[in-house]
């Protein structure tokens, strides 16, 4: 049927809303209630792509660690590859700006890990007309090491974190606490989108640990933490590594020196025997005989000698107790020993202590 030239601009002025009579379509001359755009429902949807895709739709994963290029960009996706190809779909897909109430959905078959078929369902409104459309796609998976991959891979660093102490060499639970620190550190900062924050390598020395980072700023978000956490000093130095683009690459080294006393420390000061509490600036603690509080800048402690760990104490029992003297028995010889009572005891007789033994002396430990 033909469409006649003089009823268009008619019923165009009806277009939205036409009900009292069937006045045919101008395009196919149906009879037509309804008329969207001055046509009939059919007609009107020929006249639109509610949606469209690419045939064949290329993306890039990193078989090293899962992450995805998006356009020039990698970026760490932590999604399974059916919802990895979902995502990679619904971006490829351009929908018509007039639709509303627009529901996809997708079904994948794959005949091979790359190649994955898809056949896509869109439905929405039009001008209150519902539309439908069905498409076909291909996405192929190409695998690409990464920017971060291939260069942990080469061996890159821009930062080497130094764990030494002061004055004597970290023991190995502190070196493990530390590396521990920086572990924390690097997953913290990746998961924040720093792609370089790894570790590179790290080597056991004698006198501690070093640890190469791809990151500088991973580096030294690390050493504040250790500045912060375990009261580290640290002094950073750059080295020239190289150019690029005209300028001067450095590579900045990071030499953290955990405290040379630490809580716990039993110290020889002078003739008393000191448990340090703590230690940064001023280090104070208490006088293991007489149970009073110690403290003294930590400068001028220089000569003092670590002689034992509150790790190391022993269980006894407090066996009387008088106003200036407490009868331990000593754990290993059973003997009563008679102490001074020290300030922080406040047992009266039959307590577990916990004393720490050195040559001829028993302390008791507060508890
Ligand atoms: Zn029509
Ligand atoms: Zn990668």
């Amino acid at each position: 049927m033909q469409a006649s030239i003089q009823s268009k601009p008619i019923i165009t002025n009806h277009n939205m809303i036409n009900t009292m009579n069937n006045v045919p379509c101008p395009v196919c001359g149906r009879p037509t209630e309804h008329h969207i755009d001055g046509r009939c429902r059919e007609c009107f949807l020929k006249t639109v792509t509610l949606a469209s895709i690419p045939l064949v739709i290329r993306t890039n994963i990193c078989p090293m660690c899962g992450s995805v290029k998006k356009g020039k960009h990698w970026e760490d996706l932590d999604i399974e590859i059916e919802d990895l190809i979902h995502g990679v779909i619904e971006q490829a897909l351009k929908i018509d700006t007039q639709a509303r109430d627009v529901s996809i959905s997708i079904s994948i078959t794959n005949s091979n890990p790359s190649i994955y078929r898809a056949h896509i369902t869109v439905t929405a409104g039009i001008k209150g007309v519902k539309a439908e459309s069905q498409l076909n796609t291909e996405v192929r998976i190409s695998k690409e090491t990464c920017d971060a991959c291939s260069r942990m891979a080469g061996g890159y660093y821009e930062a080497v974190v130094q764990i030494r102490a002061e004055g004597r060499f970290p023991d190995e639970h502190e070196q493990q606490q530390m590396v521990e620190l920086v572990d924390e550190v690097v997953e913290r900062q990746n998961q924040r989108g720093d792609r370089l924050a790894f570790i590179t390598n790290a080597q056991e020395l004698p006198e501690g640990t070093d640890i190469y980072l791809g990151s500088n700023s991973t580096a030294r978000q690390a050493v504040r933490l250790a500045v912060e956490r375990f009261g580290c000093r640290y002094s950073e130095s750059p080295t020239l590594s190289g150019k690029k683009d005209g300028k001067d690459i450095y590579r900045i080294t990071y030499s953290l020196r955990l405290p040379r006393l630490v809580p716990g420390d039993i110290i020889k000061v002078g003739k008393d025997t000191v448990l340090v509490n703590r230690s940064a600036k001023m280090t104070t603690g208490i006088y293991l005989e007489s149970g009073l509080e110690f403290s003294e800048h930590t400068d001028r402690l220089k000569d003092a000698k670590k002689v034992a760990d509150v790790d190391e104490a022993e269980n006894a029992v407090a066996v009387s107790v008088e106003p200036d003297a407490v009868q331990v028995m000593h754990p290993s010889t059973f003997r009563q020993v008679t102490i001074i009572k020290p300030a922080h005891f406040t047992g009266t007789g039959g307590e577990d202590v916990k004393v720490i033994l050195m040559e001829d002396n028993i302390f008791i430990l507060p508890s």
